[in-house]
């Protein structure tokens, strides 16, 4: 799916791995601008004091910045940052753009890529540069606002678990997990298979914090002049990151069918070559049927390999089914459908030839579902509710441990460092409904009304 390049911290994205990205940003598109966020570009350099202008902002971000400093073979008068994100350069637009209450709320998305100097790589999560979109929006009240940002943390979260069979938890984040300029923090966190956390996605909400930095103001219905209230928020090509390890079994990767760039292969078999073209015939006939009826198939009619190489290298790549056409299966007017998601002989059934789109499309809802109930059974069987500090402690000890653990924490800065400093486990999420009784934190004992996930996270 991807290559390491010659450039630290970088990667190549091979076309298997590109495809899988390229119906992530069909799908995800097409629901962000459901919302009525519209897209657009903004400039890969971003001029440096930009950067300063918000305080947390620069803080947050300056161990990480790619700096230019020479162009054109001088030296520039004022370096250029490699956007790590483009709040800066898309408020200093928004500035200009809003005069009034008639111009919002604005609402742009942007899909492009950052650069964020990581000294520890890993495929797909950390990444030096990764693509991902940015939204941004500029509201006229704080409501609005807010709204938007727990629209959109929706918006991710039916995303993931509908298109890509992710099982999520959903939550604010604690204050030192935040964005660095937002007021709250909201997130989409998954778990892996190895027990360690994910964030998929986060929400922000910005309050009045950029602009203010940036004077982004309108005139109110008054002629008052007023601060515009934002948001941002985003996912990234971690996504691709989470669907390997979610999905993914020692036979290599397994890709819900929404996502998957080719659903079903057809591989046809024959041992003489009298019967090559019957067999391959029944098999073009089924890519029509498939293609018409809006599979993405593809027939693997490949000389010289056999059937067994090509079901391990279709396995591998994580394609959900297999179907199989041979001479007995012509004559009886069959094919064998093999699933990628079960196990053995038992995940075969026959389907006639002529139902083939039917029987197809059935099984790729199935399996679509039975993806996500797995990685859910396995992620709810990894969740704990450690009653005390030594019982967190133990699920989170050794290469081993992990997991979420459902914990009470009084939402004390001092209690979360302690778990940090001592399990290596983050606060993930802190879930926005809570309906059980206030209980002791799990490290002081105070009372707690709150519970929150806690994870070693990627
Ligand atoms: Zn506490």
């Amino acid at each position: 799916m991807a290559d390491y390049s010659p450039v630290r911290g970088c990667i190549v994205f091979r076309p298997e791995g590109f495809a899988i990205w390229e119906n992530i940003v069909a799908e995800l598109d097409r629901r962000i601008k459901r919302t009525g966020a519209r897209n657009a570009y903004f400039p890969l350099f971003i001029p440096e004091s930009f950067i300063r202008k918000e305080a947390s902002h620069v803080e947050g971000f300056s161990p990480e910045l790619a700096v230019v400093t020479h162009g054109g073979g001088k030296e520039l008068e004022e370096p250029l940052i490699v956007r790590p994100t483009s709040e800066t350069i898309i408020n200093h637009m928004f500035a200009q753009w809003i005069k009034s209450y008639r111009d919002l709320p604005l609402m742009v998305n942007q899909w492009c890529n950052v650069v964020r100097w990581e000294m520890r790589t890993r495929m797909f999560l950390r990444t030096s540069e990764f693509l991902w979109q940015e939204g941004h929006t500029a509201h006229a009240t704080r409501e609005e606002a807010e709204a938007e940002t727990l629209t959109m943390l929706e918006v991710y979260r039916a995303f993931c678990e509908e298109f890509l069979a992710i099982p999520l938890i959903v939550g604010r984040k604690s204050a030192a997990e935040r964005f660095a300029g937002a007021l709250e923090t909201y997130a989409i966190e998954s778990l892996m298979g190895d027990g360690r956390a994910l964030q998929c996605g986060t929400s922000h909400f910005l309050a009045q914090n950029f602009s203010r930095a940036f004077e982004i103001r309108y005139l109110d219905e008054t002629n008052q002049w007023q601060y515009v209230w934002q948001t941002s928020w985003g996912v990234s090509t971690r996504l691709l990151g989470a669907l390997i390890m979610v999905h993914g079994d020692d036979q290599g990767l397994r890709l819900p069918p929404a996502v998957a760039p080719v659903q079903a292969v057809i591989v046809p078999i024959w041992r003489k070559p009298a019967e090559r073209d019957s067999v391959l015939e029944a098999a073009q006939r089924g890519i029509l049927a498939l293609t018409q009826a809006g599979v993405r198939c593809h027939l693997d009619d490949r000389a010289g390999i056999t059937p067994g190489f090509k079901f391990n290298e279709w396995e591998m790549r994580g394609v959900p089914l297999r179907i199989e056409i041979g001479p007995r299966d012509v004559a009886a007017g069959e094919a064998t459908l093999a699933r990628r998601d079960g196990a053995g002989s038992a995940s075969k059934v026959k389907s006639p030839l002529d139902r083939l789109p039917e029987s197809v499309g059935a099984l790729l809802d199935d399996i679509q579902k039975s993806l996500f109930r797995a990685a859910k059974d396995a992620m709810d069987a990894q969740t704990h509710e450690p009653k005390d500090f030594n019982g967190l402690a133990e699920q989170m000890e050794g290469e081993g441990g992990g997991g979420l653990a459902y914990v009470y924490w009084c939402g004390n800065p001092a209690c979360e460092t302690k778990i940090r400093e001592e399990t290596r486990a983050t606060c993930r999420a802190i879930p926005l409904a809570q309906s059980a009784p206030p209980q002791s934190c799990i490290v002081c004992g105070e009372e707690s009304r709150e519970r929150a996930f806690f994870a070693k996270a990627y």
